[in-house]
């Protein structure tokens, strides 16, 4: 065998992949959006047994085209409208391909200067273009972190407000503290505060509804704490959400921020989706009073042309992080570290080896510049406003909370009088099945308030005006099949059956 790492079969393997790929967004149009492979269809295909002798990388690209491909569902197509975009990019995947190949752990910043340096700066550039306040820059005595995903910057943050919290009342209190969020927050957040100790009695779903487009309002929240403190219980953790996963809800943060700052309550804001929006000076308000807040966060890999996995987290206090995550087996002890005038990430996370994330941050800002960054932000937002215009033009449609961003939220309502909720979500549910059955897009579904959402988000890199067109032409398509189907098959006396 060659050595594995031999630099011309590398460089051989390598443009075959990159060719491959090159092929594959070429072609993407072509295959169905959502897999529609049965479960357990693999097993089948392959062998029960890894291979004794080495394969050529020829036949295994042969399986992923036959084998793999089926199974994937395209999240780079230009007709995914589901979950959230994972808009990847020329700059995301060098970026990506550069930090693979050069493989350092960059945990303390002695095993790579260039990867804590680098994301240092590219965190405080990225701080400078949200407009976040200074004291969440190293310029400013805070500091950002790349992280893998939101639910690892929750876990830290939470971990910290906690030991912070502690600290003040007594490491046998944890049972006491409460973690505030809304029932839109992210499950993300009740899964850490389980992880970090919490009783799971402590967290709070405040009550949001439709009336207010489901944002966390303050006098609700002001309510559950006041109840808190009635029982004895101590207000530790307050999520925010800029952009609720559901509906694109928008939690006031300012006000909400003056609620909880007067229990001191640590305050993340988790705008995992919207963040990216905020580089735009028209979006911007949307994190107005951030500058009241512990902790702010936003996944680059969702709506920023990064490849997965990058959550960019900024906290006003790291010592708070450190106090909490901060590991010293002598095994890495240096004499950087040592002077303490370097940031050593593995203190700011939850693992100890980490990625060297900040190349494709690097790598997207200067290839597309922030004016191409703030065009295409701009451009899906225009192309979800084409859409909810036409959802509004189609009388059966109602639009279910006003769009923000570029999410748009809908609803078929048959024009049959005193139907059920249930039997208007079954209907929903069934348009929603047979538009994704139909492979030609994607959008995936919310329940608020018991009402079946259908979700609509623009965001793939490769969408444009004429997906968004088609996207609807389907939908309008299904409806038509769906409730024909319906007018002939329903009375009032016989539920919808499906
Ligand atoms: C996507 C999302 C998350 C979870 O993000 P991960 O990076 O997958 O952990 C959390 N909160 C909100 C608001 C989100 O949209």
């Amino acid at each position: 065998m060659n050595n594995p790492l031999d630099p011309e079969e590398f460089r051989r393997q390598g443009h075959m992949i990159v060719d491959f790929l090159a092929d594959y967004y070429h072609n993407i149009s072509n295959y169905r959006v959502l897999s529609q492979v049965e479960p357990g269809y693999l097993k089948k295909k392959l062998p029960s047994q890894a291979p004794f002798d080495p394969e050529p990388i020829e036949t295994i690209l042969q399986d992923i085209e036959e084998h793999i491909i089926p199974g994937i569902t395209h999240w780079q197509s230009p007709n995914f409208f589901a979950f959230f975009p994972s808009s990847g990019s020329i700059a995301g995947f060098m970026g990506e391909m550069l930090s693979t190949g050069f493989n350092v752990i960059g945990f303390n910043w002695l095993s790579s200067p260039a990867a804590t340096e680098l994301e240092s700066t590219v965190m405080d550039w990225l701080g400078q273009e949200l407009n976040l306040p200074k004291e969440f820059l190293f310029t400013g005595h805070g500091g950002g972190v790349m992280l893998g995903t939101t639910c690892e910057g929750v876990l830290a943050t939470l971990v910290a407000a906690r030991d912070r919290m502690l600290r003040q009342i007594g490491k046998d209190k944890i049972r006491k503290l409460v973690v505030y969020g809304s029932d839109q927050t992210h499950c993300a957040i009740q899964k850490a505060a389980n992880i970090a100790g919490f009783d799971p009695n402590n967290f709070r779903a405040v009550k949001t509804s439709r009336s207010s487009s489901f944002a966390l309002l303050p006098q609700s929240l002001l309510k559950a704490v006041e109840k808190d403190l009635r029982d004895g219980l101590v207000p530790c953790y307050l999520c925010v959400t800029v952009g609720t996963t559901s509906t694109m809800a928008i939690d006031p943060v300012g006000v909400l921020c003056r609620v909880a700052k007067d229990y001191g309550m640590w305050i993340h804001v988790d705008a995992a989706y919207a963040g990216s929006a905020c580089i735009c000076t028209e979006f911007r308000y949307m994190i107005n009073g951030v500058e009241y807040a512990d902790s702010f966060s936003f996944n680059a890999h969702k709506w920023f042309l990064t490849n997965l996995d990058c959550c960019c987290l900024w906290v006003k206090d790291p010592n708070s992080l450190i106090k909490s995550l901060s590991t010293n087996p002598s095994y890495l002890h240096n004499n950087t570290s040592n002077s303490k005038q370097v940031v050593d990430y593995k203190d700011w996370q939850i693992t100890l080896s980490r990625r060297f994330r900040a190349l494709k941050v690097w790598l997207v800002l200067r290839s597309y510049g922030l004016s191409n960054l703030r065009n295409f932000l701009r451009s899906h937002v225009e192309m979800a406003k084409i859409f909810e215009e036409l959802v509004k033009l189609d009388k059966r449609f109602e639009i279910v909370v006003p769009r923000n961003l570029a999410m748009v939220c809908f609803r078929v309502i048959p024009s049959v009088a005193k139907m059920a909720n249930d039997e208007v979500n079954q209907i929903n549910r069934k348009l929603l099945d047979s538009i994704n059955d139909s492979g030609r897009v994607y959008m995936s579904h919310a329940v608020v308030e018991e009402i079946f959402v259908i979700r609509c988000a623009v965001g793939a890199t490769l969408t444009d005006e004429k997906h968004v067109m088609m996207a609807w032409k389907v939908v309008q398509e299904h409806a038509d099949a769906i409730l024909n189907w319906y007018l002939l098959n329903y009375s009032f006396n016989q539920p919808f059956i499906s």
